[in-house]
């Protein structure tokens, strides 16, 4: 009786190659005996290769579907003479290194490049408020890597040049091959030898070893424009680390960190301040002038004016980074109460007090407005 050869795979008899393909990948990976020791499961692998032998074979998958066996001794119907054929009882070991190595890919490694991209760069930069207000041209020292200017990243010494690894050909890669009871299964590893660029440096550059790079401190000039916040990046293009081999560098990104101003706290664009003004001027009014960030600003304080009230000054804060125009800034005022008052003014706000229908208790002389609650409490009064 021919063998299911579908059912080994988990496959419908309508399956495309490609999901046969895929079937057998995984459930080789599943069963694979250097995976699995397990004696079952080596069965079950042979069982597996066997299977994809036949049904990746439009021949033989014809033969199974049509009742007979490509794989049964003397079984093969249409079959020529020896069955299977010369393919061994097994797959090609290909397939089974595609099923490991993720296939077509597994084939197409080559030596790696010496000269590769290089890596961003970040440098923290602290400005002070105006600075990030209005804008500035901040001179920067940055440690990166440049390319070097002896070899001009080539890597080799003046007058000489690579050369093809002996040890792996050029491959970047040398192959080792394990005989197992599946046949020869080859695995590539880098070559140690040039590191897998399949390529020797005989004379190296002396200023820069061979990297084709070195590392150097240099000065910029970053121009911040007006309206940046804390926490924002400013990319400067392909001034980070020069790659190896002198490959393309990558960026630098200049991060603002803003100090905090002694005066003006900000938020977004707008900036808050804090300005005390003492009770009477709160009650009477008052014109206060304000410093602002570049400027000198005249405001009315209106009479009456309440503890933790605000002013808003518009277009005296921030300017914005994008478009037009300025952040506000508000200005919180603190009313202040007199802490200490001679006897002549303590009698002039008694007096007023009284025009006002105000009671103020004497602390001195009653013992304070709670101790007189609780004595009209317990009767004493
Ligand atoms: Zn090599
Ligand atoms: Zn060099």
């Amino acid at each position: 009786m021919a063998r299911d050869y579908y059912g080994i795979l988990g496959v419908g008899r309508e399956a495309s190659d490609d999901e046969i393909k895929r079937a057998y990948r995984k459930l080789a990976r599943q069963f694979h005996p250097d995976v699995n020791p397990d004696p079952e499961a080596q069965e079950k692998f042979k069982d597996i290769n066997a299977a994809y032998e036949v049904l990746s074979d439009d021949r033989k998958r014809q033969i199974v579907d049509l009742g007979g066996d490509p794989l049964a001794p003397g079984g093969g119907g249409a079959g020529g003479p020896g069955g299977p054929g010369g393919a061994g009882p097994f797959v090609g070991f290909q397939d089974i290194m595609d099923a490991f190595f993720g296939g077509a890919a597994g084939g197409a490694r080559g030596p790696r490049p010496r000269t590769r991209p290089g890596a961003d760069a970040i440098l923290r930069l602290e400005l002070d408020l105006h600075e990030t207000a209005f804008g500035v041209e901040a001179p920067i020292t940055v440690d990166t890597a440049v390319l070097c200017t002896t070899c001009s990243g080539a890597g080799t010494a003046a007058g000489t040049h690579l050369a093809t690894c002996e040890a792996c050909g050029g491959r970047g890669e040398v192959q080792s091959v394990q005989r197992t009871f599946l046949g020869q299964v080859v695995s590539a590893r880098p070559c140690t030898v040039c590191q897998g660029y399949g390529t020797t440096i005989p004379h190296p550059c002396p200023t820069c070893a061979g990297d084709g790079r070195v590392r150097t401190r240099r000065s910029l000039t970053v121009k911040i424009p007006a309206g940046v916040e804390d926490g924002m990046r400013i990319r400067l293009a392909q001034q980070g680390e020069v790659g190896p081999g002198g490959g393309t560098a990558g960026d630098l990104y200049v991060e603002i960190h803003e100090r905090p101003h002694d005066v003006y706290s900000r938020k977004g664009d707008d900036l808050h301040c804090r300005v005390t003004v003492p009770m009477t001027a709160a009650a009477l009014g008052t014109r206060l002038t304000i410093k602002t960030l570049d400027s000198e600003e005249t405001v009315d304080v209106k009479a009456g004016t309440q503890p933790g009230s605000t002013l808003r000054l518009r277009a005296r804060g921030v300017p914005h980074l994008r478009g037009t125009g300025r952040g506000d800034l508000y200005v919180h005022l603190d009313v202040r109460t007199p802490t200490k008052l001679d006897a002549d003014q303590e009698k002039m706000l008694r007096d007023f007090a009284k025009t006002r229908g105000e009671e103020v208790a004497e602390l001195s002389k009653q013992g304070g407005f709670f101790s007189r609650m609780r004595d009209a409490f317990n009767g004493h009064a």
